[in-house]
């Protein structure tokens, strides 16, 4: 029976995503259809490559996507689902739970609308939150709600999906910016991944992640690492959004079992945001001096 795992689109190719594609007994199952640009970056908005990019790779999302039997939406924010696509038509579609375990903007605006346009289109729909799903040939396991990022965020909650099968285990962890929790680091380790797709620490806003939550990750990591039997850990996301990311989580990147979602694939890294600066300097702004500013907070 096949067991496959292929990124879709990621931070490494170009666009904020985690969009994977997972192949298992008789299913295909897409999770976290969605990808967007960082409105703001160093102060800058998107650049045309980064346009063109997410054009290319919201059709391959959403080609992907329909021809998918299930998709999971493990939060609300647009990097992750998608919330205007047709592509849910007819599927088996796990999504967070709206109202529990959920932030202010995701619970008023984002959820309700788009569990509303789910209703009427999907042939299922399920909320997820620590529910289990046998498929023919393989079972699908959502965690509980898990913070986004530490247990203090005030960015909401994810569900972390673990598809497993005679061939393999796959655990997807949405945006838990680490891991550094506790519980949320057990629960994978308890699924025992053969194949890890992780969205790293949020370390590129420089002076907002205190020194001991990198290292926390850098711990995380290292046990997920150390107590499972993972064969490849996809470390991509949050991780990969700074030119000189290799610099952080040091002991981690050098694992041979370690890389980005692009190198998964045997493609370059396109990080295309880390090079908003200089994709900008290089067509309008000759020899002009750029002064960094924070991202926006909502992702
Ligand atoms: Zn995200």
């Amino acid at each position: 029976m096949v067991f496959e795992v292929v990124p879709i689109a990621f931070d490494s190719m170009g666009v904020r995503s985690m969009c994977t594609l997972v192949r298992a007994g008789d299913h295909r199952i897409v999770v976290d259809p969605g990808a967007c640009l960082a409105k703001t970056r160093f102060g800058l908005p998107a650049t045309s490559p980064e346009m063109d990019a997410l054009t290319e790779i919201a059709e391959r999302i959403a080609e992907v996507a329909e021809t998918a039997d299930t998709i999971i939406v493990s939060h609300f924010h647009h990097d992750h689902y998608g919330p205007n696509s047709n592509f849910y038509t007819q599927k088996l579609v796990i999504v967070k739970h709206p109202k529990e375990n959920i932030n202010r903007s995701q619970k008023m605006v984002h959820a309700p609308f788009f569990i509303n346009r789910l209703r009427s289109m999907t042939r299922q729909m399920e909320f997820g939150d620590g529910q289990k799903y046998k498929l023919t040939g393989c079972t699908i396991e959502m965690s509980p709600a898990v913070p986004h990022g530490t247990s203090r965020t005030r960015r909401g909650y994810v569900l972390m999906t673990n598809v497993r099968s005679k061939e393999g285990s796959f655990v997807h962890t949405s945006d838990v910016q680490g891991p550094t929790e506790e519980a949320t680091l057990q629960w994978i380790i308890d699924r025992d991944p053969t194949i890890l797709v992780v969205g790293g620490p949020r370390f590129y806003v420089a002076g907002k992640l205190k020194t001991h939550l990198l290292e926390d990750a850098e711990k995380g990591l290292r046990r997920l690492l150390d107590e499972t039997r993972v064969k490849k850990l996809v470390l991509d996301h949050h991780a990969v959004r700074q030119l000189e990311y290799r610099s952080k989580l040091t002991s981690v990147w050098e694992d041979e079992r370690v890389m980005t979602a692009a190198e998964y694939l045997g493609q370059d890294n396109n990080l295309l945001e880390a090079r908003r600066q200089e994709l900008w300097k290089d067509k309008f702004m000759e020899g002009s001096e750029l002064v960094p500013t924070d991202p926006p907070a909502d992702i």
